[in-house]
């Protein structure tokens, strides 16, 4: 036995010894997609609205223009443009199975350029998802990609980078593998609250959760006042990391809760799929983040939430507290280089005070759904089709119809609340009335979004209702688009001999721009379409167009509803 236990130590130095050196090697050969000292503005994992960020956001000092480099040897395998999401963005396949993203780049370098080109041209199309051959365009470690920018959905100037298992194109945490990025802060936690799991519990009181303020003493975090509860409660915790000066508050990388030493809930973001990303949903506190902004990490899990992140959870994360005995609760916060946060405290058991019944007064209908099961609801005014595993919950659906005289076109149908989150789309379908025949067409779906601002939702009329996919519950209701969008030209002149291309702003007033054509001289001609800014440009191109003589420009810009604009104009280039 001693020999064997031995060998087994023997065997584990070794291959400990090897990692190491594995790794000490990785260090010296790890190329910055961007040079210079990193900030990290973004980082792996971060809970982002409606999914966690699949990559890390470099810094790049509020400017575009940074030079964009390979980060190892390979090729190109996709180029994927696009007026919102990651913008201009260009993928790395490389030899050890990985696969590098660069994403909201202002410019490709010149060859990628002529590549991406090419292909819109044949396609007529500024939005593209190419993938070239691995022969087409390969890659040399610290290469020119392109250069930094604020395309796609960016909130401001950065470099969003990512690796991904090529294969699966599963995302994983650059750092601290791939990224030098040196961390000695550790996380911060902010806030404690101890949630209510069913109408007997009780914690500090009876409402659903109870807030409490939390404080560092030495390395640790501790709180001041005292927990007393009853039957099922669950905790949540609010917690922030930052990585060196430069970084703006990022999230963590894993939390783990023990309950007297033993683990019941650990969550750690070092790999998921893009399928699962909208499990955020669940995994905070919804309902509070919507509220108030706030993200709460709730350390229990719905029964319908089947994340890959979750792990040694018992019992669901839940704890049910029985009177007369002290729970011992320690909570580890750690960030990606492992720097470890630790709250520390503990829950007295007891025989809560009796709670006077409360009659809560039910408006409308109201079903008990499991989430579990496919669920549809259909009555005289609507049809809704939910599809198990919809909801991470079973809950107490309740729905109405409003009848308004602000309402022309349909009742108000009311499904649940904003604060009830969906895991994926579910079909509704509402019946139109009054609608004049010619303008059926441009009938669609109008809801409120948590500023109680109306916004379109789509949807298609057909055989007397709109149906359509909704990816939130509240309040819809048909509505008519016929207002075409609006093109205003910025610096559109008779004479553009000295200009370096054609901008124009197109808006939408409702719908929202489903496509942009520029034509010069009746060619079909690339405007690229940055949605943020409701701004088109189209560079001047030597290639495809004639120097010193007149042209003749025409933009369509159409909506949605395909409520369709022109725009005309002679110039000298
Ligand atoms: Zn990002």
């Amino acid at each position: 036995m001693i020999h064997k236990s031995f060998l087994i130590f023997l065997l584990l130095t070794i291959s400990l010894k090897f990692s190491f050196a594995q790794s000490d090697t990785n260090k010296t050969k790890k190329l910055m997609p961007i040079t210079g000292i990193l900030g990290i503005t973004g980082s792996f994992g971060e809970i982002r609205v409606d999914h966690f960020h699949s990559g890390v956001d470099l810094r790049t000092d509020n400017k575009i223009g940074k030079e964009v480099r390979a980060t190892n040897d390979g090729y190109i395998s996709r180029i994927n443009i696009s007026p919102v999401g990651f913008g201009k963005a260009i993928f790395v396949d490389h030899p050890n199975g990985l696969t590098t993203v660069y994403a909201h780049l202002d410019r490709y370098s010149d060859p990628i350029n002529k590549y991406a080109k090419k292909i819109q041209y044949q396609l007529k199309s500024f939005k593209i998802d190419a993938f070239p051959k691995p022969t087409d365009i390969p890659i040399k470690k610290g290469d020119l990609l392109g250069y930094s920018g604020n395309s796609g959905s960016s909130g401001g100037p950065h470099l969003h980078y990512e690796v991904r298992t090529t294969t699966d194109q599963r995302p994983l945490n650059p750092i601290p593998n791939f990224l030098n990025v040196i961390d000695s802060i550790s996380p911060i936690i902010k806030s404690l609250h101890i949630y209510r799991l069913d109408s007997s519990s009780y914690a500090n009181g009876h409402s659903r959760k109870i807030d409490i303020i939390v404080f560092k003493h030495q390395n640790e975090y501790l709180i001041n006042s005292k927990i007393n509860a009853s039957g099922k409660i669950g905790i949540g915790i609010d917690a922030l990391d930052r990585l060196n000066s430069l970084s703006t508050q990022c999230g963590f990388k894993s939390i783990t809760l023990s309950v007297n030493d033993r683990i019941i809930y650990n969550l750690t973001l070092d790999k998921f799929s893009f399928a699962e990303s909208r499990y955020v949903n669940s995994i905070i506190d919804y309902a509070t983040r919507i509220t108030s902004g706030k993200e709460i990490v709730r350390l229990f899990v719905d029964p319908c939430n089947f994340f890959s992140g979750l792990h040694n959870i018992y019992n669901k994360g839940i704890i049910t507290v029985i009177p007369d005995s002290i729970y011992k609760i320690v909570i580890r916060v750690a960030d990606a280089s492992n720097n470890i946060s630790k709250l520390s405290f503990s829950i007295n058991g007891i025989n809560p005070p009796i709670k006077p019944e409360t009659v809560g007064i039910q408006k409308g209908n109201t079903l008990l759904l499991s989430c579990m099961m496919d669920n549809s609801i259909i009555n005289d005014t609507f049809i809704l089709q939910i599809p198990k595993y919809s909801f991470y919950n079973n809950l107490y659906f309740t729905h109405q119809c409003i009848e308004s005289s602000k309402y022309i076109y349909s009742s108000l149908v009311r499904l649940h609340n904003l604060k009830t989150p969906l895991h994926q789309k579910i079909k509704l379908e509402i019946k139109s009335k009054n609608i004049p025949v010619k303008y059926r067409s441009k009938a669609l779906f109008a809801t409120f979004d948590a500023s109680q601002r109306i916004v379109s939702v789509g949807g298609e009329w057909k055989n007397g209702s709109v149906s359509g996919s909704i990816s939130n519950l509240g309040d819809y209701f048909i509505t008519l688009d016929t207002i075409a969008p609006e093109i205003r030209p910025v610096n559109i002149k008779s004479n553009m001999a000295n200009a370096h291309g054609i901008q124009a702003i197109v808006t939408d007033e409702f719908s929202g721009i489903k496509e942009i054509n520029g034509y010069i001289d009746g060619n079909w001609v690339l405007f690229d379409f940055d949605q943020k800014n409701s701004l088109i440009f189209y560079q001047f191109d030597e290639e495809r167009l004639v120097k010193n003589k007149n042209h003749h420009i025409e933009i369509i810009a159409k909506d949605n509803k395909d409520n369709e604009k022109r725009f005309n104009y002679d110039f000298f280039w």
